[in-house]
């Protein structure tokens, strides 16, 4: 069986990632071509294998292996094939190869899960096409909006309804809602953080996708002035005053941190390169970018308010003014503890001790966390980072993964708890 597993994860690896624009790294756009054609290698596996395969109107893929009481709740199983630019080859791609592997050693193995195992491939969940969070997943469960399908995309500039129509979706039915029933949804991905690595153990399972709060666009205004002309008493240096910001935002970090809670701070970009920037100048502008995240919203509003006191004070004290622009967010979400109890269990019978942990980037199964269902993670030991042409991992650490689940499902009755009413 664990012969299957591993031929599976890699030749579906290889296959996808042949499929790419130019180097370095991979590229598959969301709702793009090749993001389809992608699709499409799983689509050909899962029909070979016996499946019963449909698209819904966001194009996600899907394909069932019926279970022994059709009447229980479904698991739902996979993850997204669409890429950043220059990615690397697991981002996504890991899950639906991990996906296909579990159902395909069901098949070989004549056996039947409990319940049916559902392999599902999500369109475009990088974010950074459209800014849009979970395209395809949140299409799938009827909560995309009409504004959201005006969004461009970020190199073509056409709209996701363009897109989506361009590849076979149908947008007006999308935005008509969804008939998905909430069932239990498992995502295997990449951890793209180095514990696992670090900690020598190939998965974790993962409690809870943190929740972000956002500046994208701010800006600190001073005043220009000559570098040695300018006394220290009048001056309004924009760039001193970030400094002040982040020294602040930085102890206060420690603190939340130190008295037990989840917290990251980061200034993505600091920017004071515009044309009037000089070596001989006085900075009077500053821009930047805040990126809060959590696994409590609590958090977040402390955090936010915190900024806000802190901006008031540097404001008065270096005469500056702080233009935050708008501020975006997105929910923490608690994924399934008995969904995870129930893999970690069966991992501990084949002999691994899968540790809890935190996701701090977004996943689809946040989404459908978010509209109800029982969704959890599994993350994978990588390398190399994540979003890059070098991201790497062993397939063995999938492959021990998948068999985890496999034992999870192989000789149990339904889950507890998620009969269908
Ligand atoms: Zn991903």
């Amino acid at each position: 069986m664990s012969d299957v597993i591993q031929e599976t994860i890699d030749r579906l690896l290889e296959a996808v990632n042949a499929l790419s624009e130019p180097g370095p790294g991979f590229t598959r756009p969301s709702y793009s071509p090749l993001e389809s054609a992608a699709h499409a290698i799983v689509e050909r596996e899962a029909l070979a294998l016996g499946l019963e395969v449909w698209r819904d109107a966001a194009l996600n893929l899907f394909a069932r292996l019926p279970g022994r009481d059709r009447h229980a709740v479904p698991v739902y199983i996979g993850s997204h094939l669409d890429t950043v630019a220059m990615g690397g080859a697991y981002d996504g791609t890991a899950g639906v190869a991990g996906a296909m592997a579990l159902v395909t050693a069901f098949v070989r193995n004549c056996e039947t899960p409990p319940v049916d195992l559902i392999v599902t491939v999500t369109r475009a969940e990088e974010s950074v096409w459209f800014p849009v969070s979970y395209a395809g997943s949140r299409g799938a469960l009827g909560r995309l909006t009409s504004a959201e399908m005006h969004a461009p995309r970020s190199d073509t500039g056409r709209s996701l309804a363009d897109h989506i129509r361009d590849e076979g979706g149908d947008p007006e039915k999308i935005l008509a809602g969804s008939d998905l029933a909430p069932a239990n949804f498992i995502e295997l991905h990449i951890e793209q953080g180095p514990v696992l690595f670090d900690a020598g153990e190939p998965f974790a399972l993962v409690s809870g996708v943190r929740g972000g709060l956002r500046y994208r666009n701010a800006t600190i205004k001073g005043v220009w002035a000559h570098s040695g002309a300018a006394p220290r008493a009048s001056r309004s240096d924009a760039v001193f005053a970030l400094a002040d910001l982040i020294t602040a935002m930085d102890r206060e970090w420690e603190a939340v941190l130190a008295a037990g809670h989840d917290l990251a701070v980061t200034f993505g970009r600091v920017d004071a390169a515009t044309p009037e920037h000089a070596f001989a100048k006085v900075p009077g502008r500053v821009d930047f970018c805040v990126d809060l995240r959590s696994d409590d919203e609590a958090v977040l509003d402390r955090i936010d308010a915190f900024m806000a006191e802190t901006i008031a004070t540097i404001e008065a004290q270096r005469s500056v003014r702080f233009q935050m622009g708008t501020q975006s967010r997105s929910k923490p979400s608690a994924l399934s503890q008995p969904l995870a109890d129930r893999i970690a269990e069966a991992a501990h019978e084949i002999g691994y001790r899968p540790r809890r942990m935190l996701s701090g980037g977004g996943h689809d199964a946040a989404a459908f966390a978010q509209a109800g269902w029982s969704s959890t993670m599994v993350f994978l030991r990588n390398w190399n980072g994540s979003h890059n042409p070098d991201e790497a991992m062993d397939t063995k650490d999938l492959a021990a993964a998948v068999r985890a689940i496999h034992a999870a499902f192989a000789d149990r009755q339904a889950l507890p708890g998620t009969q269908r009413t």
